[in-house]
């Protein structure tokens, strides 16, 4: 079955009670057994079922279970952000004195949340991901873990995913790679190799602004007895699901950035429409690019669906389209007057929303970071970041026409 029929019909062939088409928003914290026995059997993993909804609940199973089926996966843990996504996964596997190798063009609050690892004593390099190399000129005897996104935020540089895999496999290596600015639409982790995907499920996935949340998806493609870091406990049964299972059980239990089941559900209804608004928004995007492209005003448009990106054969190569997300270099206007003019776009942080969305990095989502790292990552200060939605294409054109005028 197509990517929508298939998540479209999940929750229903998942059964679900009263022939209810969807999975309902199940509020009760906690779960009760007659017989004490199944109780301690659900806690000591003997039996499914669900103990207290720090853990799981009904509605949040559903949903990830969705997000196996999108990602092709062996299991998924949702969390109540994709900063707790990464977050637990990584204190779940990761202990001080561990290195990993992170991409330098990396979402500015994962950024921020490395260096508290780093602050905590885990080792971590920050290379360009673009090249492979940079990468394995990184791996040490105490590396554990290579984490990329796929597409990055807000320079659109592309991670030399495939072969970056290939080098994690040949290494025994953790490759976790975000797959937010793509989703499981755009773009396979599992397909080019990857342990763990995670995907905020606050952009695209729900993609209505309505509902934060995150998850970490298992791929299967990991051999966990090679991972010194798992807890016996959780070693039980087919060793794929080890990792995700100490991230369930250990993480979400010692972080509690649980997934509420209200925002499961918004999520939930969200991703059902996925591919639809990726379609509408990465061509809206395209259009758009080349557009700007020819503009006098824009010095410049990164966008790897363009022929002058570096990485736009490579790209095609891996996604099934480049994205919705791009940003603009402005030839003396200035970026907030550029901003203020633009009447359909709105000015907001967020990003993979419906609506087109634009935000000046320097000054805001960059800001904290400082003008080294700025420059090291290639911001500049004129820098606008548009995630675009899925309006009317020509509407779209005629707001820019207008605030560039
Ligand atoms: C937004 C985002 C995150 C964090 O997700 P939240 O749900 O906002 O916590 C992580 N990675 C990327 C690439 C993002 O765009």
């Amino acid at each position: 079955m197509g990517f929508t029929s298939k998540i479209l019909h999940a929750d229903r062939r998942g059964g679900v009670e009263h022939g209810s088409i969807h999975k309902p928003i199940h509020t009760a914290v906690t779960f009760a057994y007659d017989d004490a026995h199944d109780l301690a059997a659900v806690f000591q993993g003997r039996q499914d079922g669900y103990s207290y909804g720090r853990q799981v609940n009904p509605t949040v199973t559903a949903l990830q279970d969705k997000i196996t089926l999108m990602e092709q996966g062996v299991g998924t843990a949702a969390f109540a952000t994709g900063m707790a996504a990464i977050g637990t996964t990584l204190f779940s596997l990761l202990r001080s004195g561990d290195h990993f190798i992170s991409s330098s063009f990396l979402f500015g609050n994962t950024n921020s949340l490395f260096n508290s690892f780093a602050a905590h004593g885990i080792e971590i390099s920050f290379v360009d991901a673009t090249s492979v190399d940079a990468v394995a000129a990184e791996i040490r005897d105490n590396t554990k873990l290579v984490f990329v996104e796929t597409i990055a935020n807000p320079r659109t540089q592309v991670s030399d995913l495939k072969r970056i895999g290939d080098l994690c496999r040949n290494n025994n290596l953790v490759y976790f790679v975000d797959n937010t600015i793509t989703t499981p639409y755009l773009f396979s982790p599992k397909e080019v190799g990857a342990s763990l995907s995670i995907n905020s499920l606050t952009k695209y996935i729900g993609g209505h602004a309505n509902a934060l949340g995150g998850a970490v998806t298992e791929l299967g493609n990991y051999d966990w007895n090679a991972f010194d870091n798992l807890y016996d406990n959780y070693k039980k049964g087919d060793v794929s699901n080890w990792a995700i299972t100490q991230i369930k059980k250990k993480g979400l239990r010692d972080f509690g950035a649980s997934l509420g089941p209200e925002a499961a559900h918004h999520i939930s209804v969200g991703s059902d429409t996925l591919a639809l608004r990726m379609d509408r928004a990465t061509s809206n995007a395209q259009v758009l690019c080349e557009y700007l492209q020819a503009h006098p005003s824009i010095k410049k448009v990164y966008y790897p669906g363009l022929r002058d990106h570096p990485q736009f054969e490579l790209a095609k190569s891996l996604f099934k389209a480049p994205g919705a997300l791009f940003s603009v270099e402005l030839n003396e206007l200035d970026c907030f007057d550029f901003i203020n003019k633009l009447d359909l776009v709105i000015c907001t942080s967020n990003l993979g929303d419906t609506r087109s969305l634009a935000i000046p990095v320097a000054h805001s989502i960059y800001y904290e970071m400082g003008p080294e790292r700025r420059a090291s990552m290639g911001i500049d200060d004129s820098l606008v970041r548009f995630s675009i939605g899925i309006e009317d294409s020509d509407d779209l054109i005629a707001d820019f026409e207008q605030a560039l005028s």
